[in-house]
């Protein structure tokens, strides 16, 4: 064969990895930079599950989705919204096919790691006070020492009423931060390993050393429980109904000379719950039945009631296939999901802990992940090659950048998604999202070029 003729099968034959720079459009490159703002925003706002919940009934209130409560009526057309305890949120669209299609799901979560106050946080310790943490998810806990630090959170009092907390993010607020060793009298210390060297006990804030006026023992809780009586009206027993969480301080950032980057807190999965809240609203309209759900406690299983193993997602398909007409069990068995999860990505500093040529590449576009887990594909929803194909075609045709990837080489480690929770409920369902690199840090990186291919993917599904 000719020279020609060979490149021209080796293009038909070979997979080649798509670079988003290569192939994005100057209409594009616009479009994903004001995309990015508006997802920084989101960011700066929705730190915890909570704010995510309130920022996503922002926008989707701003866009004609209502209140939902279970057992109101649903109509065709209909845009709507269920709060779930103020922990999680379900935005759903009533399309105008028959409800037995089945309903379109992007599935993302709004937890993050983080540092929870215990219940009894409090305590003095030779004249500085300090609240003890309980750390959230997976985290090193050596990234959590001398950053700055916020607080943001929820105190139920007695009476039955919520008090909102957040201090650390206004620049004229105070921050708190954990205060590590300086290295001259860390020999010791340093020869530890890595994940010994801090301990979950030794995670606690420093957050004053002014005693309170007069002769009494306990003088700088004292004065650190009268500065919040007197803000906040709590006492000490109201940390006991308490959900306070230390994050770390701060806005996202652009990063880099060019701007490619984001640098935040919280891209796990902020970065795939934004896509999945906008790719909603412009599809608001789609003739298919969609839902986005952005669920709570991933980070530490999915358990409970805001998360993605309660049955709520079952009740509520339940409802809408009551109110359309539709047999429930049908419904969910043609329903199809995109569980919107983000995916390590590949990092030239740390290549040996990846399988480069099944790794996710940043600014490749969004990556599909046929399946998560650790060693021997456990704990994982391994999708199916048709649902994979349904989707790739689907990506095809839209034009989307993206890749597939698992995380990380064989036996290296593992994790895993909320793929699994709704698959088990007879859903199609697949791994989708953007490439983080030092994810679960306390600033974790991402690509616009693959926040902006997931939200275009997202939308592709979902119209
Ligand atoms: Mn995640
Ligand atoms: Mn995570």
């Amino acid at each position: 064969m000719k020279k020609t003729e060979l490149q021209e099968l080796k293009k038909k034959l070979f997979y080649k990895k798509e670079n988003v720079f290569d192939v994005r459009t100057k209409k594009d490159e616009k479009s994903l930079e004001k995309y990015s703002k508006g997802y920084m925003s989101f960011l700066d706002n929705a730190k915890t599950e909570r704010e995510a919940v309130k920022e996503g009934i922002k926008m989707l209130e701003a866009n004609g989705f209502v209140a939902y409560s279970i057992g109101d009526k649903i109509e065709k057309g209909g845009k709507y919204y269920y709060n779930n305890r103020d922990k999680s949120l379900f935005a759903f669209t009533a399309g105008t096919e028959s409800i037995e299609k089945g309903v379109r799901i992007c599935a993302a979560h709004i937890d993050s790691p983080r540092l929870d106050l215990k219940q009894h946080p409090m305590f003095e310790n030779e004249g500085f006070a300090y609240l003890k943490t309980h750390y959230y998810g997976g985290i090193r806990k050596y990234q959590w020492v001398t950053i700055p630090l916020a607080l943001h959170g929820v105190v139920t009092k007695l009476d039955g009423t919520n008090v909102e907390i957040t201090i650390g993010e206004d620049e004229n607020d105070p921050i708190f931060c954990i205060t590590d060793l300086l290295p001259h009298l860390a020999r010791e210390q340093s020869q530890k390993p890595l994940g010994t060297a801090h301990t979950g006990e030794g995670l606690n804030l420093l957050i004053g050393s002014q005693p309170i006026d007069g002769d009494i023992d306990e003088k700088v809780k004292f004065n650190m429980l009268k500065i919040l009586n007197d803000k906040y009206g709590i006492t000490e027993s109201d940390f006991v109904s308490a959900e306070l969480i230390a994050t770390p301080a701060g806005k996202a950032r652009e990063l880099g000379l060019d701007r490619s980057f984001i640098a935040a807190y919280g891209h796990d999965d902020r970065v795939c719950a934004y896509p999945a809240l906008t790719s909603i609203i412009e599809c608001k309209d789609s003739e298919h039945t969609v839902m986005c759900i952005l669920a709570d406690k991933e980070e530490i299983g999915s358990e409970g009631v805001s998360g993605m193993k309660c049955r709520l997602i079952v009740d509520l398909i339940e409802e809408i296939a009551k109110c359309l007409g539709g047999n429930p069990n049908v419904v969910r068995a043609n329903s199809m999901c995109l569980s919107a999860d983000v995916s390590a990505g590949y990092d030239p500093m740390y290549p040996e802990v990846f399988e480069k040529r099944n790794s996710a590449i940043v600014n490749c576009g969004v990556v599909m992940n046929k399946y998560t887990g650790g060693g021997g594909k456990s704990s994982t929803n391994d999708a199916s090659a048709e649902y994979v194909g349904f989707i790739r075609k689907l990506f095809d045709e839209n034009g989307i950048t993206w890749q597939t990837a698992e995380l990380g080489k064989i036996d290296v480690g593992g994790g895993g998604t909320v793929a699994m929770y709704i698959a088990n409920q007879n859903i199609n369902t697949v791994d989708l999202g953007v490439p983080v690199l030092s994810m679960h840090a306390p600033l974790e990186v991402i690509a616009k070029n693959d926040l902006y291919e997931t939200h275009k993917a997202f939308v592709a599904f979902c119209k």
